[in-house]
């Protein structure tokens, strides 16, 4: 299995309502060696028309605090709670997300992460909820370290995040994002590529 397969299997998936009003599926992308996976929560219209995550205006954002964090885009995977984007933009729906969440824990399997960051209240509570952190709103968990140690992923870090949506138009939180992400980059360590066994 290959994330391409994953990918694959995404884009043939009608396993939700999602599937007859997307145009594209948005499966992420990045390293296969990725120490780090960005979690978002669900593609939105211009995801939706390229089939790639966060190239939007929240994706812009995205890029500008992985570059203030010294962290490469090309060096991370970044992925959706949601591979298909949600009518208006609204919120995932719980059917939705059971129905989709599956093609991540496939996803976090294969790229074993070292760092998981969760960005807003959706992806945090489902990450944080599926490695046996009870979750709490995201205000009060944003920038803080989770160790985890499980036989899937051997030991590992959840940080979870605001989203970057929320700090588009509110330069305080623009800031805290920015703190965060500083806090990743030391979490990360040195930037060896990793091998792939
Ligand atoms: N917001 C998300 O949560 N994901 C994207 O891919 C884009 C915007």
């Amino acid at each position: 299995m290959s994330l391409d397969d994953i990918s694959a299997d995404i884009s043939s998936c009608t396993s939700c309502s999602l599937s007859g009003t997307r145009t594209n599926t948005v499966p992420g992308e990045g390293s296969p060696n990725a120490r780090m996976l960005l979690i978002g929560e669900a593609p939105g219209r211009n995801e939706d028309l390229q089939g790639r995550p966060f190239v939007g205006r929240a994706g812009k954002f995205l890029d500008e605090l992985l570059q203030a964090a010294g962290i490469k885009r090309d060096d991370v995977f970044i992925a959706n709670i949601l591979k298909c984007r949600p009518p208006e933009n609204r919120n995932p729906r719980e059917d939705e997300i059971r129905a989709c969440t599956p093609f991540l824990d496939r996803q976090i399997a294969f790229i074993k992460p070292r760092v998981i960051c969760p960005m807003g209240n959706f992806a945090t509570s489902y990450v944080l909820g599926k490695f046996g952190v009870e979750p709490l709103p995201i205000g009060r968990m944003h920038g803080k370290t989770y160790r985890i140690s499980n036989l899937l992923l051997g030991s590992a870090v959840i940080i979870p995040l605001y989203h970057p949506a929320s700090a588009v138009y509110n330069p305080e939180m623009r800031n805290v994002l920015i703190e965060d992400f500083r806090k990743i980059n030391d979490a990360l360590g040195p930037h060896e590529p990793r091998e792939k066994v």
